[in-house]
């Protein structure tokens, strides 16, 4: 798809619903533009990122060099972009605009993007190239199971620290199926597996859990090109929390080369060798 790309609109989007590695279609925008700036596709292309959400990422720090990502690279960046309908046939993609009050000075007409205003709060914008992350939920079983939490997401409803089940104390929940308000990646397992591990014992040994706390560590590699990557890591609230020993060397805010090669020959390996095995 992004290989076969000869221009015009390419839109990437993201859901309004939480989504495994929320960062996850804005690394893939940020590849796509670095090949078509080599292959010289980009002067004859629009890259848009259009999200319901209000800035390009949650945590202030890193926000701020991902705007200024999106200003070197050109990116038409559209906020408060809720998608309600792909029209395959016109190719267009319609969005809800999802706050209403808060971007109504925006002029969303008459720009290179052929984009179209339709009532108050919705607009048009043709495609050529559209990039879906789909609206997620947990599993239909857990969804329709006691174990959920009750909302159209149908997460299981745990303690956000503890992990422990809020009315079945006997359950604990990791992953992404777990109602926990941080980005839903493998990094943030990483640190839920031991505090439920250690409550499972507890719990099996003497019938209470331990004080372990997960306090909503998670973490998401945003590639920003070829050879560039930052590595955004940070807890409830969008509080950053990044790596006191990496942080020694690295300026982890900031797009590296350091963090692309951990990325690319570091975590790979970590995966495989350490956390997968328990060790990490
Ligand atoms: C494009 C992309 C990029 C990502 N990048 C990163 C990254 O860089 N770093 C990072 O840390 N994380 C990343 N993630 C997120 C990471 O992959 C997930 O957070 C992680 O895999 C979640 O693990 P899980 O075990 O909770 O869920 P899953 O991996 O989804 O596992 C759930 C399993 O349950 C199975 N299942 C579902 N229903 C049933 C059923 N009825 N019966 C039996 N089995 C069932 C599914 O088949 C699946 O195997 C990324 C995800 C995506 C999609």
């Amino acid at each position: 798809m992004v290989q076969k790309f000869k221009g015009g609109n390419a839109v990437f989007t993201q859901p309004t619903t939480p989504i495994k590695c929320g960062g996850a279609p804005q690394k893939i925008m940020y590849l796509a533009d670095d090949h078509w700036a080599k292959t010289g596709v980009k002067k004859d292309t629009n890259v848009i990122f259009a999200t319901p959400g209000s800035v390009i990422f949650g945590v202030p720090d890193f926000a701020k060099t991902l705007t200024k990502v999106l200003q070197r690279k050109n990116i038409h960046f559209k906020p408060f972009y809720a998608i309600s309908k792909i029209d395959v046939v016109n190719k267009e993609v319609h969005f809800t605009n999802s706050k209403p009050d808060e971007n109504n000075c925006v002029v969303n007409e008459g720009n290179g993007l052929s984009e179209r205003t339709e009532g108050d709060s919705a607009y048009v914008l043709p495609f050529d190239l559209l990039h879906l992350a789909p609206p997620q939920s947990a599993p239909d079983f857990i969804k329709n199971s006691p174990l959920s939490n009750g909302t159209p997401g149908g997460w299981i409803d745990v303690d956000i620290n503890t992990l422990q089940h809020n009315k079945y104390p006997n359950v604990f929940a990791v992953g992404d199926a777990a109602a926990l308000p941080t980005a839903k990646t493998g990094a943030a397992i990483r640190k839920q597996a031991p505090v439920v591990a250690g409550n499972v014992v507890a719990m099996l040994n003497s019938n209470k859990i331990t004080d372990a706390q997960y306090e909503g560590y998670s973490s998401c590699p945003l590639v920003t090109g070829y050879g560039k990557m930052v590595l955004a890591e940070f807890k409830y609230n969008n509080v950053r929390d990044s790596d006191p020993f990496l942080s020694k060397f690295v300026d982890t805010t900031k797009e590296n080369y350091s963090m692309w090669i951990l990325k690319k020959f570091g975590l790979p390996y970590l995966y495989w060798n350490r956390m997968m095995k328990g060790k990490m």
